[in-house]
């Protein structure tokens, strides 16, 4: 049965591509009932941090798309690696080369001064006898005839001469193995039989097969996606707001499943259906409808995914998120948030806005009014919250419809529109020009509150 896995290198926060790659492994191998792993390719002493671990762990577990099982760690399976090479040497697929450091690097500049591409031909590929006590690294012996072929999921056939292959390293001369082997055992030894990645590792699949058909190992499906490019077209960067998933959650108050939906959308389609849920993505995605050119990132997209998200997301749910933005609030607070909810939730693009609009509830007394807000509430305007004031002492049921009747019933004896009280009415109530409706603010804030608003701006 099928296993896919991500394997991302902990040298940094799990950025946006990474996510989708992780996305895809995880809707394939569901979609076909298989299972998908999660590998933390760690051998990079010197670039590989805790930090970046828990942000990738964090991140999928958020996403909820976190492996199957326990995430392994490639730095555990060294001697592993260390011992498939050496089997490697002794089928005759690989060698031991003594080739200096500095050699390599006098013949690389030898190859550029003549504007030729270096590609590393060792004179050890063929034995002779080693200096004493020298420092070796070990090469796989890539083919020099024919060619290559991958027929890949994504890209069609892809075919590379073999010439162009190089013998590139397996071991270094510490003794640790390099990425090209480490992937390669690991995904044998893992049973993975689709590789799902992003297209940057294309060329590095023909040199990883050459270690596959070595071996006389199961040759895994490649699928290499294309990367994300930015609004402008160029490869997406911080410029574009490439940004790691954590900044998505925290700084742009994104729901999961808005960007699971985001990415999804980002280089696969079903028709013209934009809102996917989880479960149609697990019962619909295919490789085939992955397309081959580089999906373009569109923050309007995220933001309208987002709202609708938050629009159909539970009061209660919403209510803890803000709350959580807003550093934490009482039970009662809390309780008049969730309340709130249905109001606020209707015309906000992400969780600070959410929050934002919820400012109203909490802010103290006497209120600070923004600008549009102080602009409404000229002389006539402060004298008609007084008129305001009288009239809303006055209503027993302090409802939506209790309310809105009252101030009806001033507007038609004042013989103005509705608008010309609720504006300076919205104003005193919440310092804004912009609220939910203003009847269900005068409900969510209680008569007693309300009216003390209304008095600290009349005349
Ligand atoms: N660790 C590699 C990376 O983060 C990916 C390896 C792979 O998917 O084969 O780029």
């Amino acid at each position: 049965s099928i296993v896919t896995r991500f394997a991302p290198s902990p040298t940094g926060y799990l950025h946006i591509g990474g996510a989708r790659t992780a996305l895809f492994n995880w809707l394939f191998a569901r979609h076909h009932g298989g299972r998908y792993l999660l590998r933390i390719e760690d051998t990079d002493k010197a670039r590989s941090t805790p930090e970046a671990i828990e942000a990738i762990l964090d991140g999928l577990d958020w996403l909820d798309i976190a492996g199957d099982g326990e995430p392994y760690f490639q730095s555990a399976f060294e001697t592993r690696h260390a011992e498939v090479a050496h089997q490697l040497i002794e089928k005759g697929a690989a060698y031991r080369c003594y080739l200096t450091p500095e050699e390599l690097a006098r013949r690389r500049e030898e190859a550029q001064a003549l504007k030729k591409p270096f590609r590393v031909t060792s004179e050890w590929r063929d034995g002779g006898t080693p200096p004493e006590g020298a420092q070796f690294v070990v090469r796989i012996k890539a083919p020099r005839e024919g060619e290559t072929v991958i027929e890949d999921m994504v890209q069609g056939r892809v075919v590379v001469k073999n010439e162009e292959l190089d013998d590139f390293v397996l071991l270094r001369s510490d003794g640790t193995p390099t990425y090209m082997l480490a992937v390669v055992v690991d995904d044998h030894d893992m049973g993975v039989t689709h590789v799902i990645r992003g297209d940057d590792h294309l060329n590095n699949a023909f040199r990883q097969l050459t270690i596959v058909k070595a071996m006389g190992w199961a040759e895994p499906t490649y699928g290499h996606i294309p990367l994300i490019h930015g609004a402008d077209g160029a490869k997406l960067s911080k410029r574009h707001g490439a940004l790691g998933v954590d900044a998505y959650r925290d700084e742009l108050g994104i729901l999961p499943e808005a960007l699971f939906n985001y990415l999804l959308r980002l280089g696969w389609g079903h028709g013209d259906d934009e809102i996917i849920s989880r479960e149609q993505a697990v019962e619909w995605f295919d490789i085939d409808h992955v397309g081959k050119s580089p999906s373009r990132f569109d923050t309007k997209k995220l933001e309208n995914l987002n709202g609708h998200y938050i629009r159909h997301a539970e009061d209660s749910r919403l209510a803890v998120l803000v709350a959580a933005r807003r550093g934490g609030l009482e039970a009662e607070e809390l309780a008049l948030l969730e309340r709130a909810m249905p109001e606020l939730k209707a015309r906000a693009k992400d969780l600070n806005e959410l929050s934002a609009n919820a400012d109203f509830l909490f802010v103290a007394r006497p209120l600070a009014l923004d600008d549009k807000a102080a602009a409404l509430l000229d002389d006539d305007a402060r004298a008609l919250l007084g008129r305001l004031h009288a009239t809303l002492s006055g209503v027993a049921d302090w409802s939506h419809d209790g309310t809105e009747a009252a101030v009806k019933a001033l507007a038609e004896a004042e013989g103005l529109k509705l608008g010309k009280l609720a504006q300076p009415l919205r104003a005193a109530l919440t310092g804004r020009a912009t609220s939910p409706g203003i009847f269900d603010v005068l409900v969510l804030l209680g008569q007693g509150e309300s009216l003390a608003r209304i008095a600290d701006q009349m005349t």
